[in-house]
């Protein structure tokens, strides 16, 4: 019985590839750069100019000649200001310097700046400076930062604020980027309740819709809520049929063997074809992943740990892929493991984690969490700690990966 079981799961790394290998990249829009927080650049981002784009002052102080300046005090006229924005008029010549301020273009034949900190004014309004400058100093040179046609932000880079300066900077002011993945998301059960109601009788509030809706729309999707899908074939299809006009439809619950537990068959009905349904995974064994053309399907588990992780391995995956990502893969690390036991399964499992560090490294404590039903176990970790299938356990201060919650 259990040889059978474990060869009709699929591994963790194998399913994710299927998901990776289905999932196609999505169209690309220009959007306002007002609006490209979190969207995935679909080309190159290209430096216009030079930057700096001419040789300018990193100080306010006195442009002038360095070997002006080899004698103990050099006393120096000041033959012109120069502000940021200026054009510089006059071509200083040895014994002169220019009043300069921060981002100010340097004067022609000066080749240092000394701030203004080691200068004084004398009654004659000359400058006396008190330092021994260098040839450079003070000074970014222009192109030192980039050159025109550089390529400063590689396509499938998810712009943050820094990726939205620097598209400013450019005057990128519509990026290019890939479509949202349109996500619609379903819970099924009979026993579940809006989080407005308050359950009756062998009811629960349905929880899942909320987190995984939160956890979409982090990885970026434009999250569209069916709603609760009740354990009866008509009603569940009809909420299906809809979905699957979306580019992922998420399904929690009613994915295992329970003799409610409609989804696969109603997908099928619907034309999905189904990759896997079963994962060498703990917590989220039971999940679906099927496609339609260019539609995912992911029916998730219903547990609301189990739904987490397997949303954070696969679907999350799969919005990566589908918005461009150049590395869609979750990504993980390496620490050591702390304090807590652990028995191996023939399943992979992803235990969720506090991240602390410790000396050098990044520990994690394995905690004692109360089951796959119990979501407050969650609260406060930062990832999940992964405890490879067939292995035998791993003992404190070991390295084991570590998948941190994505962004
Ligand atoms: P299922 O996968 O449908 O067999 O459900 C497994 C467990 O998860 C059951 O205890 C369900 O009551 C619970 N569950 C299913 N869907 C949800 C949901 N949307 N929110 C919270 N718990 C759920
Ligand atoms: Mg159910």
């Amino acid at each position: 019985m259990t040889i059978i079981d474990s060869a009709a799961m699929l591994p963790v790394d194998r399913s994710i590839e299927i998901v990776l290998e289905t999932a196609q990249t999505l169209t690309t829009e220009p959007v306002p750069l007002t609006a490209s927080q979190g969207r995935v650049l679909a080309e190159p981002a290209l430096a216009d100019a030079d930057m700096p784009p001419f040789d300018r002052s990193i100080m306010d102080g006195y442009a002038l000649i360095a070997s002006d300046t080899r004698a103990d005090k050099a006393t120096l006229q000041v033959i012109e200001e120069i502000f940021a924005g200026d054009t510089p008029q006059k071509k200083l010549q040895s014994g002169q310097a220019a009043k300069i301020m921060t981002g100010a273009p340097i004067p022609e034949g000066a080749d240092c700046v000394v701030m203004v900190e080691n200068t004084t004014l004398n009654e004659r309004g000359q400058v006396v400076v008190h330092e021994k400058s260098e040839v450079g100093k003070n000074i970014n040179q222009r192109a030192e930062f980039v050159s025109r046609g550089d390529v400063l932000i590689e396509s499938g880079t998810r712009l943050r604020s820094m990726e939205l300066g620097v598209l400013a900077f450019i005057g990128c002011v519509n990026p290019l980027v890939y479509r949202k993945p349109v996500c619609a998301i379903l819970s099924t059960g009979d026993e579940l309740v809006d989080a407005s109601q308050t359950p009756g009788p062998g009811q629960i509030r349905n929880s899942n819709i909320y987190c995984l809706a939160a956890q979409l729309a982090r990885a970026g999707a434009d999250v569209r809520v069916l709603g609760i899908g009740r354990d009866n074939p008509a009603e569940l299809s009809a909420l299906i049929g809809e979905g699957l006009k979306a580019d992922i439809l998420v399904s929690t619950g009613g994915a295992s063997v329970g003799e409610k537990d409609f989804i696969g068959q109603i997908l099928k009905q619907h034309g999905v074809e189904i990759h896997f349904d079963k994962v060498a995974l703990k917590p989220g064994k039971p999940t679906l992943f099927g496609s339609r053309d260019r539609t995912l399907v992911f029916g998730l588990p219903g547990n609301p740990l189990s739904a987490l992780v397997s949303c954070e391995l696969f679907v999350l995956s799969a919005i990566r892929k589908m918005s461009g990502f150049g590395d869609p893969a979750p990504h993980t690390i390496e620490v050591l493991l702390g304090q807590g036991k652990v028995n191996t399964l023939n399943r992979r499992q992803y235990i969720p984690c506090v991240l602390r560090s410790e000396g050098p490294g990044q520990v994690v404590d394995l905690l004692q969490f109360k089951g796959s039903g119990d979501l407050t176990g969650v609260l406060g970790t930062d990832g999940l700690a992964i405890i490879p299938e067939d292995e035998p356990p791993p003992s404190a201060g070991e390295t084991i990966s570590f998948l941190p919650y994505s962004l």
